[in-house]
């Protein structure tokens, strides 16, 4: 058994990282458990009704960060002097019976069934789309020169309307290919196609049926807007898409040189099919109705105390949304409450900022404490913030992403997804060691969790991130951590018993709390900033 007093381990880093600098002060500084008790019992509390994005208890969340980071000295770093960041976003709903899709063969007209064999989602853009074009066939439409793959070579698909397959070639690293798999829509529109047409398959009818993605697909779309008003749609030119069934989409092959069957025992030999023209053309209409909702990210910064390295920033995040309240009728909680998720990463940041605050040793660069929205609706908060940061991005040397780290044992590793990608590695092995805790691989690389939370959106723009979950061992004899892990995500994760009455174990807090403090504190004071490792994938991105 590995047992290590927190108080201690810290001084000991402070010690070492203090060097000449001796202020007694630092020895003392850790987190503390009834603070993040505190915080987490706000923020998760059924009167914040499961702070949805846009909703009156996010509002309060966001008031309540705003307070704590006002009461602990920080300066605004939001709009206009103040933490809050507003931001307005576009909810886009599918006009009901608005959706068609008809092939044109060359000899006959076909329509396509909706829901049943196509479903398609709503434009953020515009109210009426009507598009009728060619079909190419792109096979799983990526790029990637770093691959070798060029799925659209020798096609020409301007003014067409492209037709992929989902997913991505198996042999592709997982998180790689999780971040090549979401620029597909980048891919066609640079090459000039006006619609994208994806096929669901026989292997992915396996793991989620075409029935399930019509269940989902009611649900609104978000979209953040710039501050001129026009909706965050990158690529205006895309104007029709369709999710095809895969028994369905034989009827898009009638005329092409491969047929469907073929590519999908292609696909499921490991192969990656070619493209070619389908040789039909397909019109996609629908109309879509707009709503607009605002919600606010917050922002403070504590001013780091060297000259120069001052204007650099290291940055923390944790989202303050959550999903709000369920509409399972069936149940008696319909409340959300999300205290893992992200109730929990918020406290840690809150706590972070007051020991930066009151360690004695002010950091040499700023510290940024950012409070992200929208996270649940696809990174949106972090999306807005990496397009129109408070301070320039490329003065944010770093990101550290809290996101439902799992506090409901005594875990005695953590998981660092990034950590492979950049100098960060080196950095979170010895903030974790010097508290006795090991840094583990991830041990679920096929969820490709480092393109899943809100530091993705800054990995994107060139910023080395971390973010830190807790690992599946325990200090406690007995405890399995992998298992009550999976235990909250089958039975707690995104459902109304993610509350305060969960057995959370808020010592266990402390020491995320110490490690990712830590990580900061070796960051603003290193001499050197970050830097993405030369091999990795995520270092060339433009
Ligand atoms: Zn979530």
């Amino acid at each position: 058994m590995r047992f290590f007093s927190y108080i201690g381990a810290i001084a000991v880093a402070l010690s070492l990282s203090a060097c000449a600098d001796e202020s007694p002060s630092n020895e003392a500084v850790s987190a503390d458990a009834l603070a993040l008790q505190a915080h987490l019992e706000f923020l998760a509390s059924d009167d914040l009704e499961g702070r949805d994005t846009g909703s009156r208890g996010h509002e309060i969340a966001a008031k309540y960060i705003a307070a704590k980071f006002k009461s602990l000295g920080l300066e605004p770093a939001g709009d206009d002097g103040t933490y809050f960041q507003r931001i307005k976003f576009r909810r886009s709903f599918l006009e009901e019976n608005s959706a068609s899709f008809t092939l044109n063969t060359g000899e006959d007209e076909i329509s396509l069934d909706y829901p049943k064999e196509f479903i398609t989602g709503p434009s953020a853009y515009s109210e009426e789309d009507d598009v009728e074009a060619p079909l190419v066939f792109v096979g799983y439409g990526l790029v990637s020169e770093a691959f070798g793959i060029n799925d659209y070579e020798g096609l020409d698909v301007e003014g067409k309307i492209v037709v992929m397959v989902s997913g991505r070639p198996e042999e592709l690293p997982s998180e790689e290919g999780a971040h090549l798999n979401s620029s597909k829509t980048k891919f066609a529109a640079e090459r000039g196609a006006v619609g994208i047409i994806n096929l669901h398959t026989p292997a992915r009818e396996k793991v989620r049926p075409f029935e399930v993605s019509v269940m989902y697909q009611r649900a609104p779309s978000v979209r953040w807007l710039h501050p001129n008003g026009e909706p965050n749609v990158a690529f205006k030119n895309i104007a029709a898409s369709a999710y095809v069934q895969h028994e369905a989409a034989e009827k898009l092959f009638v005329n092409a040189p491969v047929q469907l069957e073929e590519i999908f025992a292609q696909l499921e030999a490991g192969e990656s099919p070619k493209g070619f023209d389908l040789g039909v053309s397909a019109r996609l209409q629908r109309a879509s109705r707009h709503e607009e909702i605002s919600s606010p990210n917050v922002a403070a910064v504590l001013p780091g105390s060297d000259d120069k390295l001052k204007n650099e920033y290291v940055l923390y995040t944790a989202h303050s949304d959550h999903i709000g309240m369920t509409k399972d009728l069936s149940q008696d909680d319909h409340i959300n409450n999300g205290a893992m998720d992200n109730a929990s990463g918020v406290s840690v940041m809150l706590e972070t900022a007051r020991m930066f605050k009151e360690s004695g040793q002010q950091p040499k660069r700023s510290i940024m404490f950012l409070s992200i929205t929208a996270e649940e609706r696809g990174l949106l908060g972090a999306d807005y913030f990496a397009h129109h940061p408070t301070v320039p991005l490329s003065q944010i040397v770093a990101n550290v992403n809290l996101d439902m780290p799992v506090l409901l044992y005594d875990f005695a590793d953590v998981i660092a997804f990034g950590s492979t990608h950049s100098t960060l590695g080196d950095t979170v092995a010895r903030a974790a060691g010097q508290l006795g805790i090991d840094l583990s691989e991830d041990p679920m690389p096929e969820q490709a969790i480092f393109t899943r939370s809100d530091h993705y959106p800054f990995v994107k723009k060139g910023v080395p991130a971390v973010f830190l979950m807790t690992g599946f061992t325990s200090k406690t004899e007995g405890e399995d951590g992998g298992e009550v892990w999976g235990e909250f995500f089958a039975e707690h994760y995104h459902r109304p018993s993610d509350q305060p009455d969960l057995p959370i174990n808020y010592e266990a807090g402390v020491t995320f709390t110490n490690i990712n403090f830590a990580i900061g504190q070796e960051i603003a004071n290193q001499v050197e900033r970050p830097r993405w490792l030369p091999e990795s994938f995520f270092s060339q991105l433009d």
